[in-house]
C-alpha cells in the first residue's frame, strides 16, 4: 500500500474528520488516479485510508478514518446500505430521490439520484471512479433495480482530468421519465436533463412556497430561473392566477409550458419566456410592472470560494431588481446554490440588495436543500444551498 505524507501541521483536517486534503498539505508521495492510499502526518502516524488524484486541486479523499477498514467491494456496499437506510427514515414527498450524495454519505464525488426505477449515476472524482463497476452493481443490489444511467458530465470531472462520460452503465430503457413531486407530476429526460436530470434539492422549498402563495394571496408570479417550471407549478397549485417562468434555455421552458397542461392547470395562466434574466428584470422595472411574488433561484454564481466576490455582485443585483419589482407586501424567494457563498454572506448580501433598493422585508422562511441532500457536522461545505422567503413591509 503507498503512503502519502502530510506536511507539518497539515493533518488538522483530517483529525477532525473533514474528508479533503488540498495539494499544498502534501509533502511526499503518491499513487495512481483513484488509487487507495494510506494517509500519515508528518511523524507517520496514520490519519486515513484516502483515494488519490492526481490532477485535482483537492489530492486526497478519505474514505476511512478507521486503520482497520479495509477499501473493497463490503466497503461500498456498507456505505450505499447506511445511505439508503437514512432515506428510508425521512418523509420525501417523491418518487425522485437523491440516495448518495457524496461526501455526506461518506462517499465524495459520488451522486446517486433515484426517478422512480431508474438511477442516475455521478462519479466526479478518481476515486469513485476506479471503483465504478464495484459502486454500480452495489447499488442494483441494494436497490433490486436494474437500470443505471451515467450522467458524469459535471464540471468538477474537469477539475479531476478524467472525460464526460453518459450513457447507461446498467441495464437501458427510457430515457424520458415523469415523477411525482408532492402532488404534482413533472417530466425529465435523465440523458438531457441538467445535472441529474431535475433539481431534487429544491423540493421542499417549492412545497414552501406553494403553501406561501396560498397564505399571503399572491396573484401574479415572477419565476426566474424557472428551468422546467417546478416553482411556477408550484404557484398555480398555491393558487396564482398570472405565473411567468423566465430561463435561457428553451428546451426547459418547453417542459415547463407542458407542466401546466399535465398538471390540469388552465394554460392562460402561465407564461414562458425565453430570456435573459437580468435583462428580463430591467425591462419589467421599464415598464413599471410589480409582481406579488418573484423567485430567484440562479445557477451556481460561484462555485468556489475564489469567486465569491464576484458573484455577491451578481446576486446583488438581481436581488435589487426583484425588490424594486415587488409590490407592497409582495413575497420574494431568494436563492444561492454557490458553495462558495456561506448562508450568512447570502444573507448580507440580500440585506445590502434590500438597502440599494430602499426596502426591508420580514424573513418568514429560511430555506435549504431537502434532507435527502443531507448537510452533516463535519462538512460545512455541503451547507451549498441556502433560501430566504422574504415579505416585503
Ligand atoms: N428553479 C429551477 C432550477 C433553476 S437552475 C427548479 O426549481 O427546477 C438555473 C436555471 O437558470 C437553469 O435552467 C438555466 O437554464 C437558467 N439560467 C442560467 N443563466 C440564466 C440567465 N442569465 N437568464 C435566464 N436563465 C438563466
Amino acid at each position: 500500500m503507498k503512503t502519502v505524507t502530510l506536511r507539518p501541521g497539515k493533518e488538522r483536517s483530517l483529525v477532525k474528520r473533514h474528508p479533503w486534503v488540498f495539494e499544498s498539505s502534501v509533502a511526499r508521495g503518491g499513487g495512481d488516479a483513484g488509487e487507495t492510499v494510506r494517509v500519515a502526518a508528518a511523524d507517520g502516524q496514520f490519519l486515513a485510508w484516502a483515494a488519490f488524484s492526481p490532477q485535482s486541486q483537492i489530492r486526497l479523499r478519505a474514505w476511512s478514518f478507521d486503520e482497520g477498514e479495509r477499501i473493497d467491494a463490503a466497503f461500498f456496499q456498507r456505505r450505499i446500505a447506511q445511505a439508503l437506510a437514512m432515506r428510508a427514515r425521512l418523509p420525501i414527498a417523491s418518487d425522485a430521490v437523491r440516495l448518495i450524495h457524496g461526501e455526506a454519505d461518506g462517499l465524495p464525488g459520488l451522486i446517486v439520484d433515484r426517478y422512480v426505477d431508474t438511477l442516475v449515476a455521478q462519479f466526479t472524482s478518481a476515486g469513485v471512479e476506479r471503483w465504478k463497476a464495484v459502486i454500480a452493481d452495489a447499488l442494483l443490489a441494494a436497490t433490486g433495480l436494474t437500470r443505471l444511467y451515467e450522467r458524469s458530465d459535471a464540471q468538477a470531472r474537469e477539475w479531476e482530468g478524467l472525460p464526460v462520460q453518459t450513457g447507461w452503465l446498467r441495464g437501458e430503457g427510457p430515457t424520458a421519465l415523469t415523477i411525482r413531486e408532492h402532488d404534482w407530476q413533472l417530466t425529465l429526460d435523465v440523458a438531457e436533463g441538467h445535472k441529474t436530470g431535475y433539481y431534487l434539492d429544491q423540493r421542499d422549498s417549492r412545497r414552501r412556497f406553494a403553501d406561501a402563495v396560498k397564505q399571503y394571496g399572491v396573484r401574479s408570479v415572477l419565476n426566474c430561473f424557472s428551468y422546467t417550471g417546478g416553482f411556477s407549478v408550484a404557484a398555480l397549485a398555491g393558487g396564482a392566477s398570472e405565473v411567468i417562468s423566465v430561463d435561457s434555455s428553451g428546451p426547459a421552458l418547453a417542459r415547463a409550458t407542458a407542466h401546466v397542461a399535465l398538471n390540469g392547470f388552465d394554460a392562460g395562466r402561465h407564461q414562458a419566456w425565453d430570456a435573459d434574466v437580468n435583462a428580463t428584470l430591467r425591462r419589467c422595472l421599464a415598464e413599471g410592472r410589480r409582481f406579488d411574488a418573484i423567485v430567484l433561484d440562479p445557477p451556481k454564481f460561484a462555485p468556489a470560494a475564489a469567486h465569491a466576490e464576484r458573484a455577491a455582485r451578481a446576486y446583488k443585483d438581481i436581488n435589487r431588481l426583484a425588490f424594486m419589482l415587488l409590490a407592497d407586501g409582495g413575497l420574494l424567494y431568494t436563492f444561492s446554490c454557490s458553495g462558495g457563498i456561506a448562508p450568512d454572506l447570502f444573507h448580507k448580501i440580500v440585506a445590502g440588495a434590500g438597502l440599494d433598493a430602499g426596502v426591508d422585508g420580514y424573513i418568514v422562511e429560511r430555506l435549504s436543500a431537502a434532507a435527502d441532500h443531507p448537510q452533516t457536522v463535519r462538512f460545512p461545505e455541503g451547507d451549498y444551498l441556502k433560501g430566504l422567503g422574504i415579505l416585503k413591509r
